[in-house]
């Protein structure tokens, strides 16, 4: 009964053969993603960061006399949002230079940045890639000039604020407030001097517009930052759209889940239930920013029925490497987050210091795609003011790993 027989003999010939080919094959898997492998470990991310960001959490709290109840309080967030740099030096260190930086610089562009994006700073590195998200550099007022707008799109809003490039689909602005206004910020020169929430009337224009134009179906909502309006006012808005025939899906731009995901609520996400399908289009830029608070806050939102897409912006310094940016996908994806965008940083007056050449980001797909699963590579765009909206770009001969022979 245990005699092989000549077949069974040859069939286990052939297995053996096989298990062999295919562990030189893993073998050669590993050693393709060497270079990343090596180093995975070492890119700081926010959900590894967990008790030092509790330290600058308390650090925070102390400067700004606040309480652990305040902290999980967006209000509280919104209220405390830090803009003097007496206040900030109290949190980082910033050299003498950097404080005058900030002052110059401030009085041409305001700044503003959430108790809980400070808590993600390295307090003594200047060059930490928050800190150059939030914090003023001279090189916004003394750079290269720009642009006045990305897009000549944004020029003329008619009704006054709806923004309209596709046939299908609109932007209505609500808003210039953010829970922080980052540095490199595409619509810096609307952020002006205070915040404001445009009235009720302008914005019931902006719905009656879409009411009126059945080729819509698709409404985005942003600013700004559309989490920035009350929880009655975005209901009210969902409703309006809601109540529309024609208009098939609504959108929510925030920057919130990764910058002040304390606004993400019960009471918010009960609303956002209601009015199905909405989809919420953030911007995540580097592994510190996926903390465990944004995962609570996507997870309750995922939770509620919205559908979570990150919008990466492509940033000198900050996201400029293709082992950050694999990272940082891979992280998004572990919180639900999809990735969708990376985007080419727009030639806008004060940002132009964070662009790199497109090249960077094409080896940056490169060096993901076939690497990583599909779903963390998102589409590379860049925006070109007189085409028609976001021109996706590939890299040339783009096959993913290639395999070698090994015989
Ligand atoms: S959250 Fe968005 S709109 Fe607001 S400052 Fe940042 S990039 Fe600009």
């Amino acid at each position: 009964m245990f005699n092989k027989t000549r077949a069974d003999q040859k069939n286990l010939k052939i297995a053996d053969e096989s298990a062999s080919e295919s562990r030189k094959q893993v073998s050669g898997l590993r050693s393709l993603d060497s270079e990343y492998l090596d180093i995975r470990d070492s890119i700081p991310t926010g959900l590894k960061l967990v008790r030092e960001y509790e330290e600058a959490r308390e650090r925070i709290l102390k400067v700004l006399r606040g309480t652990r109840e305040d902290w999980d309080s967006y209000r509280w967030q919104l209220k405390n949002r830090v803009s003097d740099v007496e206040v900030l030096k109290g949190i980082i260190h910033l050299s003498e230079n950097e404080i005058r930086e900030i002052e110059v610089t401030g009085r041409q562009y305001r700044w503003s940045v959430s108790p809980h994006y400070l808590s993600l700073m390295d307090p003594e590195d200047s060059n930490c890639p928050i800190r150059l998200q939030a914090i003023p550099s001279i090189k916004e007022y003394m750079g290269e000039p720009g642009l006045d707008y990305p897009m000549n799109v944004d020029k003329q809003l008619y009704p006054p604020l709806v923004a309209r490039l596709y046939p299908d689909r609109l932007i209505i602005k609500l808003t210039n407030m953010c829970s922080m206004f980052c540095r490199h910020c595409q619509r810096k020169r609307d952020i002006d001097s205070r915040d404001v929430i445009h009235p009720m009337s302008r914005i019931q224009e902006a719905i009656d517009y879409v009411r009126e134009n059945d080729e819509v179906r698709d409404v985005l909502l942003t600013g700004g930052d559309a989490l920035a309006l009350s929880d009655d006012q975005l209901d009210y808005i969902l409703t309006e759209l809601g109540n529309i025939s024609h208009v098939e899906i609504k959108r929510l731009g925030s920057r919130m889940p990764c910058v002040m995901p304390q606004r993400i609520t019960p009471e918010l996400c009960e609303i956002l239930s209601k009015h199905d399908p909405v989809y919420l289009n953030t911007q995540f830029n580097h592994p510190r920013e996926v903390t465990v608070e944004a995962q609570r806050a996507v997870d309750m939102l995922t939770r509620s029925g919205v559908v979570v897409r990150d919008q990466t912006v492509l940033l000198k310094r900050i996201n400029d490497d293709p082992h950050v940016m694999k990272k940082l996908m891979q992280e998004l994806l572990k919180i639900k987050v999809a990735p969708y965008y990376l985007f080419d940083c727009k030639k806008v007056d004060g940002i132009r210091h964070f662009g790199v050449p497109l090249d960077v980001g094409l080896n940056i797909i490169k060096k993901m795609r076939g690497f990583t699963s599909g779903m963390a590579v998102p589409t590379f765009i860049k925006h070109v003011p007189d085409a028609r909206g976001k021109v996706p770009i590939y890299p040339r001969n783009q096959y993913g790993p290639v395999f070698e022979d090994t015989e």
